[in-house]
């Protein structure tokens, strides 16, 4: 499953992962892994599974499989396609793959996870692709910096200036995600473009880690970790010794310092499927209710459903922002039609 040993990679990047069940929880709805091509491209998955403890174990086991699985099709036989594009396609197979799945049988309906993921070509280009409130952030120079904004209902509360940082760290909401992977017929995958640097580590993470340890304490492992091992084991521990109220999982992507990314790579190329492609996107009559995860101190329970809609967030690039725009002018004309064609006037 993991091919990390298969292949020593050209490219002097390692990768360091590690998945624990907590202090409070039974079964562990986390799911992660990360492969490897011949050539140095790389995958690394992290999953936070939801809707019961054996759907949310099934939906973060069947995600990360999915991704993979796209990520070796898409890049066997010498093949090096756009890292979002990729990243874009393995999710949406993952979405229609839970999805159906939980069509299937009673016990998995509901069921749904985020996911965070990383794709490294082996020109260096990369890019994040995330869906929910699992994270990934960038440590260089010894400062930590986050690059991705959940879709979260604290993190749309804290972009609209409703919540201070410090109100959203307890906040009762602060569980609740409005974009998930398998839930609905559609997902609205957002993608970051990465830039990567000899020396960096990028973290991802379940909430289990950034729900429940500070950025600044992460930070301060980081800083003080001998090895990327050393920093996911630390960090695991810290959010053990801070209750462990969730699954937490943590995977570092080590970039050595002899790495460098090909100067003649071509730049990446951003599908507007990446931020269109969603059930429900800007929707004006939120007809596409998100599913949430509600409840903190719940064993794993929790879907219900919250009446804001989905929401594109920041770091989109251009041609996707105006995709959203066309598809929120197209469903707005259709929601007058609607209200005119039901008597409205
Ligand atoms: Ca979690």
């Amino acid at each position: 499953m993991n091919s990390e040993s298969n292949d020593a990679p050209p490219m002097s990047t390692s990768v360091a992962s590690s998945s624990d069940v907590g202090r409070m929880r039974s079964v562990n709805e986390d799911s992660c892994d990360s492969y490897v091509r011949p050539d140095g491209a790389r995958l690394l998955v992290v999953a936070d599974g939801m809707g019961g403890h054996r759907g949310g174990a099934t939906a973060s086991r069947e995600a990360v499989a999915a991704i993979g699985e796209t990520f070796e099709q898409r890049f066997g036989d010498g093949a090096s396609p756009d890292p979002g594009e990729t990243l874009v396609e393995a999710i949406e197979q993952a979405n229609a793959r839970i999805h159906a799945l939980s069509r299937q049988d009673p016990e998995l309906a509901g069921m749904g996870t985020t996911v965070v993921a990383l794709l490294l070509d082996r020109a260096g280009r990369a890019a994040i692709a995330h869906v929910g409130d699992s994270r990934c952030y960038r440590f260089r120079d010894r400062r930590l910096e986050p690059l991705t904004v959940d879709h979260s209902v604290v993190a749309e509360m804290l972009r609209r200036g409703v919540l201070t940082a410090e109100e959203a760290a307890n906040h009762p909401r602060r569980n609740e995600i409005l974009r998930s992977v398998g839930v609905l017929r559609d997902v609205d995958v957002e993608l970051t473009p990465l830039e990567l640097a000899p020396g960096d580590w990028i973290l991802l993470c379940s909430d289990g880690l950034c729900g429940v340890v500070s950025d600044a304490e992460i930070d301060l492992v980081l800083a003080n970790a001998s090895s990327p091992e050393a920093a996911v084991e630390d960090l695991i521990r810290l959010a053990n010794d801070s209750g462990g109220p969730d699954n937490v999982t943590v995977q570092i992507l080590a970039v050595g310092d002899d790495w460098r990314a090909d100067p003649n790579a071509p730049p990446l190329a951003w599908s507007g499927r990446a931020a269109a492609g969603g059930s429900g996107s800007t929707s004006p009559g939120g007809s596409g209710a998100a599913s949430v995860r509600s409840g903190a101190a719940d064993d794993g329970t929790r879907l219900g459903e919250v009446g804001a809609p989905h929401r594109s967030v920041s770091a989109e690039p251009g041609p996707a922002r105006r995709a959203v725009l066309k598809r929120a002018l197209f469903l707005a004309a259709l929601a007058a039609l609607a209200w005119w064609l039901l008597g409205g006037r």
